[in-house]
């Protein structure tokens, strides 16, 4: 699903990965990805991955096809069996199916029935659609974006929950820009040919969708042009995705009335009765900018302009479960032609990605059940807890901080806490009405859960034991709010914990993505916080500034990176990601080479432990992507491409230009511009 609706907590939440997208298992370490005609001095993620990246063109249903879509492709397969059993039970009637598993054989066979979609048409969407068309005033505007917002809709901005920044224990209301259906604010304003181009495509799928309602082409055709002249001036007063990075350009702490002043041709009472939400005092509202300019807009703009809006956001949100023409639409704008990918993929695919989004912890439980044993928690967490010494060891050494802030940066250190594996409390999805046979009722009912879940946290405490990562997710994160990390058992399998592999290759691969997470509470964002979560500025001006001129070299290094259709990497928006992958290799060598002190193991496979090390960070970023995904990461994405997140940090490690006998010179060796923060 490319339409973003990103909350401003997950927003700040620093994940490994861009997005979840046989059976074969592949090994931690594969002797057969490599490519030994490329020098490792030369271009290492070539030399690691070559052979692979020749033997695994992208799939026709992907845009991008690497180690971590294998994983989750193999995830998909085991989730697939679990959903199609449960779908068995369900449906037997037997008195004693749990209600877990009733929930999702429901739900996933009913996502399954495409018949039965296609031959309810627009039905389960009507009132809907009658509602945006009987709106006669702002008021009926402001109870209808309500109502959107509680079935998932992305319209005018965002409401949710989220923790105040500046006080981590207390839960308060969050008000966030929104409404956009391109990626983000600037593909609106680009004027390279291929953003023109963007632009044009968007407005001819708008006007197809539109069109698919009945309304004439060239009716069709204005009212497309319309709804992105809206768009384009929501995304004018909107923050870019660099400037959101900054925790402290999305903090205004409000009060309600104060935020309501903001845009009061809106009927916030309305819409705050709509959405249930329970009594707000104070409020963040992220950008302050983005309601004062919606403001006008509302007076402005015929209110028709709003009703096509609201019904194409309608239809694309909920367009999987709508008939197929639809859905295939949907597709061709956001998966072929923004992403690349040549055909949609298989629809058991996408109903157990629905199934995982919509009730994540149910089907959880189930996969746990099946794949993650007590071992595995077990050396994942002797991992994380050598990787969490060896960052100790290492704020200890470092020469660029006063004795005063390594002081406060160990107490953060040492408060952080890791979640690994799955929730300790599972979510209570008993309020959810799951009907086999309806699809987009289930879908809707499912999305109303969750806004209402969020919502109602407002006002209450904390609940430190929630994840927002389902089991099976490939990736990893941390939370500078919770100052926490967590591994979902989706990622601790091969290749990137493989229990059949040795030390040197697994602390390559999932010990570099627990350093990683864990050097993400000091990269420019988490350094922000303190070890309580609260945004706090804990470093003397001196330190502040030697770490920024530590990460000026960063933010040079990967702008200079190229990606294909003449942009570059933007290092500032990659900045933090960046600082967390070379922080995290650091941090996951030292703790090998504890590991290792006084041993001197043969070489294996013809490799040293150190090789091997390095090669098992390399393989985990084998990937083939389409031009357009490069292009989309490239200007969206905090996180590099694969090629430069190997490349940009093994050029910056001696150590690794030992392990390789490299020489001064060579494109792998950074020499005296190396750069290093952690
Ligand atoms: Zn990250």
């Amino acid at each position: 699903m490319l339409l973003f609706r990103v909350a401003l907590t997950s927003a700040l939440l620093s994940s490994l990965l861009f997005s979840q997208n046989d059976l074969k298992v592949t090994p931690g370490f594969d002797l057969s990805a490599i490519d030994r005609a490329v020098n490792p001095c030369d271009n290492f993620y070539r030399y690691a991955c070559g052979t692979w990246l020749k033997n695994n063109p992208i799939p026709a249903d992907q845009s991008s096809w690497g180690r971590f879509s294998e994983l989750a492709e193999r995830n998909r397969v085991i989730l697939r069996q679990i959903l199609e059993q449960a779908a068995t039970i369900a449906a037997s009637g037997a008195a004693k199916v749990d209600a877990d598993t009733q929930k999702i054989g429901d739900y996933y066979a009913s996502c399954m029935d495409r018949k039965t979609i296609d031959a309810k048409g627009l039905t389960p969407l009507q009132p809907e659609l009658d509602r945006i068309k009987a709106m006669k005033n702002t008021v009926d505007l402001s109870e209808e974006a309500a109502r959107l917002h509680r079935i998932g809709v992305d319209v005018l901005f965002n409401f949710s929950s989220g923790q105040d920044f500046k006080d981590s224990n207390a839960v308060i209301g969050q008000a966030d820009q929104g409404g956009l259906g391109l990626p983000e604010k600037d593909y609106y304003f680009r004027d390279d040919p291929k953003a023109v181009e963007t632009r044009k495509e968007y407005v001819a799928h708008l006007a197809r969708m539109i069109g698919m309602m009945g309304v004439p082409a060239a009716t069709a055709q204005k009212q497309a042009a319309e709804i992105m002249a809206l768009e384009t001036a929501l995304a004018k007063v909107s923050l870019d995705v660099t400037t959101r990075r900054d925790p402290m350009a999305v903090y205004h702490k409000m009060k309600l009335s104060e935020f309501e002043g903001l845009e009061d041709s809106f009927s916030w009472s309305r819409y705050f009765a709509l959405i249930q939400t329970p009594p707000i005092g104070n409020l963040n509202v992220a950008s302050p900018a983005f309601f004062k300019g919606e403001e006008p807009l509302l007076k402005t703009q015929p209110l028709a302009v709003f009703k096509n809006y609201f019904t194409v956001h309608l239809l694309q949100s909920m367009a999987m479960n709508l008939p197929t023409k639809f859905d295939a639409e949907n597709f061709a704008f956001y998966g072929k032609f923004l992403t690349g990918a040549q055909e949609q993929k298989a629809r058991w695919k996408r109903c157990v990605a629905a199934t995982d989004g919509d009730l994540g912890e149910a089907l959880g439980k189930a996969y746990v059940q099946k794949t993650f044993g007590a071992e595995g928690k077990q050396r994942t967490l002797d991992m994380v807890h050598n990787i969490e010494a060896a960052m100790g060891q290492d704020l200890q050494q470092l020469t660029w901080m006063t004795p005063a802030t390594k002081q406060k940066a160990l107490e953060k250190l040492h408060a952080i806490t890791n979640k690994i594996g799955y929730p300790d409390k599972w979510r209570d999805y008993s309020a959810l009405k799951i009907v086999r046979g309806d699809a987009m009722g289930n879908s809707l009912r499912a999305n109303e859960f969750e806004f209402h879940r969020e919502i109602e946290k407002i006002g209450k405490p904390v609940d430190r034991l929630e994840w927002q990562m389902t089991p099976p997710t490939v990736n990893a994160y941390y939370d500078p709010q919770m100052n926490n990390i967590n591994f979902p058992a989706g990622i601790l399998q091969p290749p990137f914990f493989d229990k059949q592999s040795d030390d040197a290759t697994n602390y390559g691969a999932i010990g570099a993505v627990i350093g990683h997470e864990l050097t993400h509470g000091f990269d420019d964002e988490g350094r922000q916080f303190n070890p309580k979560g609260n945004l706090e500025d804990w470093w003397t001006s001196a330190d502040a500034k030697a770490f920024e001129s530590r990460t000026d070299c960063l933010v040079k290094e990967y702008s200079s990176f190229d990606v294909p259709g003449g942009i570059h990497m933007n290092g500032k928006l990659t900045l933090g990601e960046n600082t967390a992958d070379n922080g995290g290799l650091r941090l996951a060598w030292m703790a090998l080479m504890k590991d290792l002190a006084g041993k001197t193991l043969p070489p294996k496979d013809g490799y040293t432990e150190q090789q091997r090390f390095f090669l098992g960070w390399g393989q985990i970023w084998c990937e083939n992507d389409t031009p357009e995904v490069q292009r989309l990461q490239a200007q969206t994405n905090p996180h590099a491409i694969a090629e430069y997140r190997v490349n940009g940090v093994v050029s910056n490690l001696p150590e690794f230009q030992q392990a390789f006998s490299c020489k001064a010179g060579q494109p792998m060796v950074r020499g005296a511009n190396s750069c290093r923060v952690w």
